[in-house]
């Protein structure tokens, strides 16, 4: 099986040609569409290379799905030439990105700016390397305008079998911070460990309601036309601040969460279960009635965790599956459960009694047993 695992370098803007990257991935929206345009203007060697690409990686999975509409810009797709520190090489001679791990820095031919002999040197991150460690090879680029902003997109692939589990399992349910993302490991019918994980909820809240005050007041500005001025400048960039503050605490989590849980699963050689119910989370923070801004920060980046949670486990040979694991039916007697004060769920027909969050740990269980 290939894994892949993508990083984005943000390029120099002062040596990247905005309006020719433009072009490029307009070209390659057509390529993509079996249409190869030859532009009096463009090297030839970019061209050869644009299309020589398409021919070679047309089916591989790097490429993602094909542009929807016409003439949106795509990524366009470049093939990597690898130098290790023992002058060997890998990947075609002249391909327009060159991985010199000897001198550890990255080079671009020709395709930030259409002139001859044009090279853009960026060093060497250190995600490379370390994929490189793990048995990776980058054998595919991208180059292309995120905001506006010229991005290189490194795409390593490794081959890798997931292993046999050994009867441990790994169930992670994926709730808003509100309540967290639960994980439990389980091991012969039992629950070994349980833990809900989540941010700090009073910092995101207090980050919150800083920029709601501010955004207010800024607003009141601009009512009088005063929004211009040094206050409201001001008023604007904390609101800003704030709020990819709160953005950026919710992302890192999710990465440093999904990275822990790989490792776990990793470490007992479990089955990672994952429980996707962001969807349910939303609607039951809706019921709350709480306001949208405040659902949109419970649920930020939580799509970006069970992304890289699935990324990761494929990359180092986890086996993980999808379930639904309910938390509103008895997994005694399969009887709908009442939530009662505190979200502790009630069975009204047997007895069974648990936080809501435990729950679906005690599916599970039962799934275990079954097996
Ligand atoms: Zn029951």
């Amino acid at each position: 099986m290939k894994a892949h695992r993508t990083l984005l370098i943000r390029l120099p803007k002062d040596e990247c040609d905005i309006d020719y990257i433009k072009r490029l991935m307009g070209l390659t929206n057509l390529a993509y569409r079996g249409f190869e345009v030859l532009a009096p203007d463009l090297l030839k060697y970019v061209q050869y290379q644009l299309y020589g690409s398409f021919k070679n990686y047309m089916g591989s999975l790097v490429f993602g799905t094909t542009p929807k509409r016409w003439f949106a810009r795509a990524w366009v797709p470049l093939k990597v030439l690898r130098i290790y520190s023992d002058d060997s090489m890998k990947g075609d001679r002249s391909a327009p990105v060159v991985l010199d791990f000897k001198n550890g820095v990255i080079k671009l031919r020709q395709v930030c700016k259409n002139e001859s002999g044009f090279v853009v040197e960026v060093p060497m991150p250190r995600w490379v390397i370390e994929r490189l460690k793990e048995g990776g090879d980058i054998k595919f680029a991208r180059i292309g305008l995120k905001d506006n902003e010229p991005y290189l997109a490194l795409v390593a692939e490794r081959v890798v079998e997931p292993y046999q589990p050994s009867g441990y399992r790994l169930v992670v349910d994926v709730n808003s911070w509100r309540y967290g993302i639960a994980w439990g490991l389980i091991h012969n019918g039992q629950l070994v460990s349980f833990k809900q994980e989540k941010p700090n909820l009073n910092v995101l809240l207090t980050l919150y309601y800083q920029a709601v005050k501010r955004g207010r007041k800024y607003g009141a500005l601009m009512r009088i036309g005063l929004h211009h001025t040094t206050q409201g400048k001001r008023l604007r960039r904390q609101v800003y601040a704030r709020k990819s503050r709160i953005y950026r605490i919710t992302r890192d989590k999710a990465y440093f969460l999904a990275s822990k849980l790989v490792k776990k699963a990793l470490k007992y050689k479990a089955l990672l279960i994952i429980d996707d119910m962001t969807e349910e989370s939303r609607r039951e923070l809706l019921e709350e009635k709480l306001p949208p801004d405040v659902i949109k920060l419970l649920m930020s980046n939580l799509k970006r965790f069970v992304h890289q949670l699935k990324t990761l486990a494929q990359w180092y040979g986890v086996p993980y599956q999808f379930k639904r694991l309910p938390s509103k039916v008895c997994p005694v007697c399969q009887h709908e459960l009442t939530q009662e004060e505190g979200r502790t769920m009630v069975c009204p027909n047997c007895g069974f009694k648990s936080p809501r969050d435990s729950v679906p740990m005690y599916w599970a269980l039962k799934i275990e047993k079954a097996i």
